[in-house]
């Protein structure tokens, strides 16, 4: 069976019984194939620690970002850079700011580490409110998260808006910006931004575009005070990504040709998804990602069954006004399959 427009390297998948994961937001065709010959290589050379990958990785972590190598700390997924920004906020306890609905697993622990949760609506379309985030601060403040595109309504803010809003915001506290998805846009990254500015902490991750969410790396950009600030909350820097996925993320950096052919699919299966949606009478929020946000409030039957009886893991409802769900973007198979089973 041939997948139009898929990455040729691709391992394709649900040939057996397996469900067809359109849950949590990862690469349908990775780990790139470069990705993969590097991790097979390395595992030969895991009896040793990776001081050097490590520095190596941080390099073209720093290169790729427009930063200097102190500017980066690595993290096993970036869900160990968001812990630690929870952990940092909570120095001094007080609280933060974090929209309504965005990605907020890794807010959990907030309430035991002291902090208060102060969240603030989306707009009508779904977009940060940033006048209104903007607004909520106040001298207790510690942090303002901003998932950017957002998840799960892949919305994106305007950038100028965006920049304006950091500027005056980190006079007054941190502005933590999750540009986990930031690769299935054409825009840029705020990395630039941290040069100058101590209270802005970003985080990124491979487990998206580059397809390795079950390696685990990820990494935050920050002011050179702010990393060491981090890293002191840990007792060693760098040191909990493996050789294997170090040599993983390295080799992913360098497989232009798999990260544009991944992105290029994500764009065309997007396209049919929506178009297909839409066609359903099902109202799609305009993506910015690798997902895509939709509501449930003209479809007639169970989706959720529907989904079951036809082995796919999609997720769940996340507003119950507008009955609200996300499904991740897989391949174009998988994507004809899911609409299939709406039908
Ligand atoms: N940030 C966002 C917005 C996410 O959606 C996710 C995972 O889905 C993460 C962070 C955590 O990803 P990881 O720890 O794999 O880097």
């Amino acid at each position: 069976e041939s997948f139009a427009n898929t990455p040729s390297d691709y391992i394709l998948p649900n040939l057996d019984n397996s469900p067809i994961l359109l849950r949590s937001n990862e690469n349908p065709y990775g780990p790139s194939p470069l990705a993969r010959a590097a991790m097979t290589k390395s595992i030969n050379s895991s009896n040793r620690y990776g001081w050097n990958l490590w520095s190596e990785l941080i390099s073209l972590i720093a290169k790729k970002n427009n930063v200097l190598d102190n500017n980066i700390l690595l993290g096993a997924g970036s869900t160990e850079i968001l812990d630690l920004v929870l952990q940092h906020a909570a120095l001094n306890k007080g609280n933060f700011i974090i929209a309504e609905t965005t990605y907020d697993y890794w807010t959990a622990p907030s309430g035991k580490l002291g902090l208060k949760k102060v969240t603030i609506p989306l707009t009508k379309d779904k977009k940060h409110d940033l006048t209104a985030m903007l607004k909520a601060i106040n001298s207790d403040t510690k942090m303002i998260y901003i998932c950017n595109p957002n998840n799960p309504t892949g919305t994106i803010c305007d950038r100028e808006k965006l920049v304006s809003f950091i500027n005056e915001a980190t006079q007054k506290t941190v502005v933590f910006v999750d540009e986990a998805y930031i690769n299935f846009t054409t825009e840029q990254s705020l990395s630039n931004l941290v040069i100058e500015n101590k209270n802005l902490i970003i985080t990124k991750t491979f487990s998206k575009l580059y397809g390795l969410a079950g390696a685990r790396i990820g990494y935050a950009i920050a002011h050179p005070d702010t990393i060491e600030q981090l890293s002191n909350l840990k007792s060693s820097t760098n040191m909990s990504v493996s050789v294997v996925s170090a040599s993983a993320a390295i080799a992913s950096l360098n497989d232009e040709k798999f990260t544009q052919q991944a992105y290029s699919s994500n764009q065309e299966v997007k396209k049919y998804t929506i178009d297909q949606l839409t066609q359903l009478n099902l109202t799609c929020i305009p993506s910015y990602s690798n997902f895509i946000y939709f509501s449930l409030d003209n479809y007639r039957k169970d989706y959720f069954k529907q989904l079951e009886d036809h082995n796919i893991s999609g997720t769940k409802i996340y507003e119950e006004n507008g009955k609200w769900t996300r499904i991740t973007i897989g391949t174009m198979k998988e994507m004809q399959l899911f609409i299939a089973a709406l039908k």
